[in-house]
């Protein structure tokens, strides 16, 4: 029996790993390797290595991880899980199962981009969903924003911080509330509701095809598309999720199920309007929860119940 299973080696799986590794636990990492970021070539905000590839992030990480021996890491995906407190079972595909004493989620979210044909293609590279992750290197660029009601507001974003040529697409008839709507034309954001029918060409050189055979040339596209959870284990778990599919946490991880946290993009705090999705606070949040969950560990392997 492992002491851990940690589901998922993105920032968020391979910063908890390390931390327990580091306490000498036996941890086994299970990891599908399709994380959040694939298609994008840079990633920004994390310290020491904003503007650098996440590729070579999760490289670096799974060496350090792989430095500590009771470390064990293997490519695949968690299918199932059940169990509770002290002992859980999971089954990987093709694989069999494992065993282990305490649980720690990190499978992360997956965007889901408007069925455009050229869209979802240009994920990462043309079409961004975030202006935290891309913005600054849009600046001064012509922007389309695809989306309508009230996530176009992303449209007056960008217009207030990096561009003043900001068309919004809402693909179809708007649905923009009263306040957004007068907003846009206030901002010198202008609205084309016709269908987009294509995106083609690259950054810096885009041509977004409509529905009546117009067209549109920009550099670059935001696209808020939905998300979804990558796994649903925590469920499986009966875990407590949050309105927008996220696993509720506490301030220590701790799902609601006892003996099994979450880390990362997966998972948040009720308190939080929204989840903070970013390489930063998830490597920080798989910190956090292993922490803790090694301290649960810990005293619940001693023969009497510690105080504070
Ligand atoms: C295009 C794009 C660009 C981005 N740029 C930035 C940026 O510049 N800066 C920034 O801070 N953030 C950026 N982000 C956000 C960032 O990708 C996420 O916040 C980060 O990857 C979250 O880390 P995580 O470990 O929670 O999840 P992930 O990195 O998604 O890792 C989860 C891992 O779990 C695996 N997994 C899922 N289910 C299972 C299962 N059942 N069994 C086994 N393994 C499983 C997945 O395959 C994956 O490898 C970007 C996101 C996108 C979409």
């Amino acid at each position: 029996m492992y002491d851990v299973v940690v589901v998922g080696g993105g920032p968020a799986g391979l910063s908890a790993a390390v931390v327990l590794g580091r306490q000498r636990r036996r941890v086994l990492v299970v990891d599908a390797g399709e994380p959040r970021n694939a298609r994008a070539a840079e990633m920004h905000m994390y310290l020491g290595r904003d503007g650098g590839s996440p590729a070579a992030l999760l490289v670096d990480g799974r060496a350090e991880v792989d430095a500590y021996p009771t470390v064990e890491r293997r490519i695949g995906r968690v299918v199932s899980v059940e169990g509770e407190t002290d002992g859980f079972d999971v089954e990987l595909v093709g694989a069999g199962r494992e065993s282990a004493r305490r649980l720690l989620l990190a499978t992360g979210q997956m965007d889901t981009p408007a069925d455009v044909p050229g869209l979802g293609e240009r994920w990462g590279t043309s079409v961004f969903h975030c202006p935290f992750c891309h913005g600054y290197e849009t600046t001064g660029k012509t922007l389309a924003v695809l989306g309508n009601g009230v996530g176009a507001m992303l449209a007056a974003y960008v217009r207030d911080r990096f561009s003043d040529d900001v068309v919004l697409c809402t693909n179809g008839p708007s649905t923009l509330p009263p306040p957004v709507a007068e907003l846009l034309p206030a901002r010198g954001i202008s609205v084309v509701e016709t269908p987009l029918t294509a995106v083609e060409g690259e950054l810096d050189g885009l041509t977004l095809r409509f529905a009546d055979g117009s067209s549109l040339a920009r550099d670059a596209v935001y696209h808020r598309a939905p998300t979804h959870q990558s796994a649903d284990l925590a469920a499986q778990l009966g875990a407590e999720l949050l309105p927008d599919g996220c696993v509720q946490v506490d301030e220590f991880g701790r799902t609601t199920v006892a003996g099994v946290f979450a880390a990362g993009d997966s998972a948040r705090l009720a308190a939080l309007p929204d989840a903070l999705t970013l390489v930063g606070p998830g490597a920080a949040d798989g910190v956090r929860a292993a922490v803790w969950l090694e301290q649960e560990l810990f005293r619940s392997e001693l023969p009497f119940t510690p105080g504070g």
